[in-house]
Formats: structure tokens, sequence, C-alpha cells
């Protein structure tokens, strides 16, 4: 007697997470995991739900977003709209040297208002009894337990006694199931961080079979002095690498992530294990106090860079900090101040436009290369549309647009090559067993519509998505459904 299934997708193109060819077939879903997929393979009798995928619609596993700021959002936003929209079913958290747990009680973008969880463990706790719609995996950000340990502004180095609890740190959130442990060293107070003690911590990640995913000391003049480090990191350590948001920042530059690229496949060649994500736009976002002051600002940045969130100033989000000055009737070093200066003013979120289109285009050629969107969910301003748009765009640019890579190809990068990568067991590929973590969407329309004056839109072309066996988007809308879990990280069950 065939079983059956819960959810039936029939007459799909189905793009399996391994990257060949699509294949016609159905996928059958029953108690949270994949029953069958492939032709004639679904259980004929009745299920609770079935959906046609008309010969036209591509069934694939959701996609993994492995460079997300979601660690506050699970609980501010714990609907994920903004990713479950784009195909996400997974999200990896604590990027950059950020991460929301242990709590610091900062005010910043991974902290949430009266968090007092001292681990993995705790912050599990709380999300979990809130509920949340995507999958998540946690790594433990450096920036953070520095901040803990020695203090946020504290421009020294660690003493072996600090080094130790930041030693501990590492180990306690492995043991409770991160997947490794994350750097942004441009970032205060990890810039302030020796090459020995990245080693040093690294190598506790690396002792649980843990992951390095660095944010790199420079992604500009030093990119590749920058990627050396984190592979030499990596040779050091004895720990996995992974190099966040691979780009070039400034026009001299541009160009340079193909030696970049060049020099981690040489280094692979020779018993290296680096990989990487991007994503698909020319400008970056991040806060904006760690790029510029009063006495470094210039014309150039102030002409390149718009602000997204401006608490203290909502009127300024969209434009440039050069328009905003001129309208202001104020010097850039007056504008920074005031707006840096000003209660909440430390959350500001700025815009940079720095990247070339080439360079773009380079990275997704890459094999090795996955998508991480560095979305930040700060829905109050104007968010770098990289928030609603990565995943969709994908597709309508480098499949559909200009043919670098084909629906199989890109549906690998997203899927089965981060769940492998970041430990994310029996996820990222249909196959019998697998968890049920499934999106369908329309490979000829799928598209993102979110843009930097817009940013807030939801993309077209992604018709279902389920988490956890659970419908979660239904012909383009939020169910509702709230079944993520915070994985644990190649944890077989209870993952
Ligand atoms: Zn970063």
């Amino acid at each position: 007697m065939p079983r059956v299934a819960d959810v039936v997708i029939r007459n799909a193109l189905i793009a399996d997470g391994n990257g060949g060819l699509l294949t016609a077939g159905d996928v059958a879903i029953g108690e949270g995991r994949i029953l069958t997929a492939g032709a004639g393979s679904a259980p004929a009798g009745p299920s609770t739900l079935e959906l046609d995928a008309r010969g036209e619609l591509v069934c694939s596993p959701g996609f993994i977003d492995v460079h997300t700021h979601d660690d506050a959002a699970l609980i501010r936003h714990p609907g994920l709209e903004f990713k479950v929209a784009q195909g996400c079913t997974g999200l990896v958290i604590g990027n950059c040297g950020f991460s929301g747990f242990p709590a610091t009680g900062a005010d910043d973008i991974e902290s949430v208002a009266g968090a007092d969880w001292p681990d993995l463990d705790g912050y599990r706790a709380a999300v979990t009894e809130a509920g949340f719609a995507c999958n998540a995996m946690a790594l433990i950000g450096h920036n953070t337990i520095r901040s803990i340990t020695i203090g946020r502004d504290r421009p020294r180095l660690a003493t072996p006694a600090e080094r130790a609890v930041m030693r501990g740190h590492v180990r306690r959130a492995m043991e409770q199931g991160a997947c490794g442990l994350s750097t942004g060293l441009i970032y205060t107070p990890g810039k302030w961080a020796p090459l020995d003690e990245i080693i040093e911590l690294a190598g506790a990640a690396a002792e649980a079979g843990g992951l390095y995913a660095s944010h790199i000391r420079n992604e500009g003049d030093q990119l590749l002095e920058s990627v050396a480090e984190a592979i030499r990191i990596g040779a050091e350590s004895g720990c996995r690498v992974h190099i966040s948001h691979h780009k070039a920042g400034g026009r001299p530059n541009w160009g340079k992530v193909a030696g970049s690229l060049a020099a981690i496949d040489r280094a692979n060649a020779a018993g290296a294990d680096v990989t990487l994500d991007f994503y698909p736009y020319i400008a970056s976002s991040g806060p904006m106090a760690e790029y510029v002051s009063p006495e470094s600002v210039t014309g150039e940045w102030a002409d390149q860079n718009q602000f997204a969130t401006c608490p203290p100033f909502p009127a300024y989000q969209g434009r440039t900090v050069s328009a905003v000055a001129s309208d202001e009737g104020l010097a850039l070093p007056d504008l920074v101040r005031r707006v840096l200066t000003a209660p909440g003013g430390r959350r500001t979120i700025s815009i940079g436009f720095g990247m070339s289109e080439d360079d773009l285009v380079t990275n997704v050629r890459h094999p090795l290369m996955m998508v991480g969107s560095d979305g930040i969910p700060d829905l109050d301003g104007l968010p770098h549309p990289r928030l609603y748009g990565t995943f969709p765009r994908i597709f309508a640019e480098y499949v559909r647009g200009r043919g670098e890579i084909s629906v199989g190809e890109a549906v690998r990068r997203m899927t089965s090559l981060p769940a492998d990568r970041f430990g994310l067991m029996g996820r990222g590929r249909l196959a019998p067993g697998a968890r049920a973590d499934v999106v369908v969407f329309d490979p000829a329309t799928i598209r993102d519509v979110a843009t930097f004056a817009e940013p807030k839109r939801e993309p077209e072309g992604v018709h279902w998505v389920i988490v956890n066996g659970a419908v979660t988007v239904d012909r383009g809308r939020h169910t509702g459904a709230r079944a993520g879990r915070l994985l644990r990280h190649r944890a077989a069950e209870g993952g």
C-alpha cells in the first residue's frame, strides 16, 4: 500500500539539488519528509493537498541563505516574510562576527531588547518558544564574544585569560550545535584582533568540525592580502574556511575578484578547503558608524553612499550623504557628526555603491560560490533591496538574463552546496527521506522587484514554499506558518 501523502506536487520540473538537468515528475511529502521524487513516483491515493506545477514550474529543495543577519529577526519578524517569499527555507545566522548569543545587551541589529541568554541553548529556547518561519543554523560571532569578554571599545590585545574565556564561548557554542565561528575584521572590536587570536579561536571551532566564516579584513585595496590571511587562518587552525560576501570595493580594485578566486583555487588544489558566497548587487550596506567618521568622510564617499535607515532623521533615508549635506547647508563632517551623535544615530545603516557588474558575473561563475543575501532586516527604513530580492535576482539576471549558469546549477549553489558546507543534515536535496524543505517557482518569471527606492517589495514567481513539511507560502502568499527550527550542526535527528 502506498503511503498517503500530506502534499503532492504533480507535473513538476524537478531540480533535485545536485546540479544536473531538470527532470519531469512528482514530489510527495509526508510527515515532514520527502516520500518520493521523480517520474510516476507519487502515491496515487488522495493527499491532503495537491499542487499542480503544470509541467512548467520547478520544484527544488528550499533555498539556503548562507549569509544573514537575522539573529534578532527570528524574534522581531518571526514570519520572516522577506526570506520565505524568495523561496528560502534555511538561513545561516551569526555572520560578520555578530551573533545574537551570548546576549550583549547592546543596541544593535543582532540584539534583542531584554535578552539575557548566556549561550546558544538559551537563544534557542527563546526563539523556539516564539516560533519562526525558516530553519536556521548558527555561527558564533567573534565581535560578540570579544565585546563580552574584553569590552566593545577596547583597542587592545586579549590577555591569555581573556583568550581562554573566548575559546570557552566557541567550544560551548559548538557543543550546543553551532556550525562554526564568524569574524568581521573591519568592525569594532574584531579589527583589533591579531592573526594569532583568530587562529586560536578558529582552532576551537575546528576541534568540533566547525567552519570559519569571515568578513575579511579588507575588501578593497587589500583584498588579495585579506583572502590570503583567511586561507592562512584555515591552514594554521585546521578549520575549513568560508569567505563571506566576496567582492572588490572601489573602482581601482574592480577585477580583483578574479585574482582572489584564482588564489582560492590554488589553495584548494594544495589541500585547503575554502568556499565563498556573494550577493548579486553592486552596492553594499552596513552600519554607517563603522565606515565613516567626521574626520574621515570625503566627497567621493558622500556621493557614493546613501542613508538606508536613519532613526534620528528618517527624512534622510533613500538620499545620498552629499545631497542631504547640501540641502541642510552643512559641511560633510558636520552632517556625519549630527547623525552619528544623535540619539539612535549609531543604528544608522548606509548603502554604498562601489562594485562592478563584471565582478558579479565572475563570482557567479565559480562552482564553489554560494548565495548569501547579507540582508539587514531593519524594516523601519529603506533597507538594501538584497533583503527581499537576492535569490530571485540570481535567476532573473544570471540564469535567464545572461545565461551564466543553468537553473539546476543555480539551485545546487542554493541548496546541496550550502547544506553540506554548513551542516544542515538531510536537507538541500529532493530525495526520499530528506526533510521536506521545498520551493516551487516559475523559472520563466521568477524575479526580484525590490529596488533601492522601493526595497520592501516581495519578488514574483515563487508559488509555494514548504518548511519542514508545512506550507508556508501558498500561491505567493504567506500562510502564517512558523515551522522553522534552530538546527544543530551535522545532527541527523533534532535537526
Ligand atoms: Zn559582512
